[in-house]
């Protein structure tokens, strides 16, 4: 089969690659129809975490609408033909740790992500044309007539997601959030906050037109540089927000996040934190009795159930923040694109 295949930083190159084959009995090979790339593969592509990947052999991505080509004698849930996706993270929904929702740290599976590089598994990625899904009764999901094939990759991560922050953020009645990070999963949140009792939602990022992207779904822009805390504090009576829902997963955000967050007030995090270190204040979430609710590492396979009835309820529709649709042949330069946040990139959607 052809895959992307990463080489070094931004190198990422279509080639052949062996097909996968069913290792386990509880196995499923899927063909991809739509795969697609996610803020959080740009650690590996920008060669952030070198030691997580291996050149000339790891694929990324997590993302995927797929039907079934090949099933292990022990699934009992999918037969060849059924049209599905995946959590971005394997799942046995046996474990202790399944069992209490914390799926992503399955025990079975050792925490694995597709396309995720070795130190998560080392499983193949959803952008190449075929995929091994193990322990598929686990976690594998059937994709309803009513979810097309774009709208489904965005059950495998980003909804979720989106649907975990903002609910762990607890808005209430009236609440003035700050939503940190507009790219696709921030948009979706944004989407979400319409639909919660918030008075009104601050939606900050360093990158215009995804500010702006936010602005034309309701949230008042603002820019993130050497002001944006003193511009928070003059929208909010000099109080601060009452919760942050964050999708940056970088130290300056999460300080960012402490300075502007009112006494008493939450910041649920999103964002996926691969630092070992980071400025952020222990004073400042202590003297503010700050409720830090990092959900990052998301439990995506427990999300995924209510982000697919966000999208049936037509709560939102989340394939608004496509941008680009390419073929593998034109991923390695959409990729860049996205990496170098070329303007207007969101989305990017890869069709093998
Ligand atoms: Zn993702
Ligand atoms: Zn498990």
């Amino acid at each position: 089969m052809r895959a992307a295949v990463y080489h070094g930083p931004k190198d990422i190159r279509i080639q052949e690659v062996d097909d996968p084959r069913i290792e386990e009995p509880t196995d499923v090979i899927v063909e991809t129809i739509t795969a697609s790339m996610c803020g959080s593969d740009l650690y590996l592509y920008q060669g952030e975490v070198e030691e997580m990947v291996a050149p000339g052999r790891t694929t990324l991505g997590h993302e995927i609408c797929a039907r079934v080509v090949e099933v292990g004698p022990q699934v009992s849930r999918f037969k060849v033909g059924d049209r599905v996706t995946f959590p971005y993270s394997v799942s046995c929904g046996k474990c202790v740790a399944c069992e209490q929702g914390q799926t992503a740290h399955c025990e079975t599976s050792g925490k694995a992500i597709y396309g995720f590089g070795v130190a998560f598994g080392d499983l193949g990625g959803s952008q190449a044309e075929m995929v091994r899904v193990p322990l598929a009764d686990g976690h594998l999901v059937h994709v309803p007539d009513s979810i097309s094939d774009e709208a489904a990759i965005f059950l495998s991560c980003n909804l979720p997601a989106a649907v975990i922050a903002v609910d762990a953020a607890d808005v209430r009645a009236g609440d003035t959030v700050a939503l940190i990070g507009c790219g696709p999963t921030g948009l979706l949140a944004q989407r979400l906050l319409n639909h919660s009792p918030a008075a009104r939602v601050l939606a900050i990022d360093p990158v215009e037109y995804r500010r702006q992207a936010a602005a034309e779904l309701g949230a008042t822009p603002l820019d993130n540089d050497e002001n944006t805390v003193e511009a928070v504090m003059d929208a909010t009576g000099g109080r601060g927000v009452d919760t942050v829902v964050e999708f940056v997963g970088r130290g300056p955000a999460l300080s960012l996040a402490a300075a502007i967050t009112r006494p008493g007030g939450i910041i649920s995090g999103g964002g996926v934190y691969l630092e070992q270190d980071h400025p952020t204040s222990l004073f400042d979430l202590f003297f503010k009795n700050l409720q830090l609710r990092l959900n990052g590492f998301a439990n995506a396979a427990m999300g995924l159930p209510r982000a697919r009835q966000a999208i049936e309820g037509g709560l939102l529709d989340p394939t608004e923040v496509i941008s680009h649709r390419v073929s593998l042949d034109e991923f390695p330069d959409a990729a860049r694109a996205f990496s170098e946040r070329t303007p207007g990139t969101h989305k990017l959607l890869i069709t093998p």
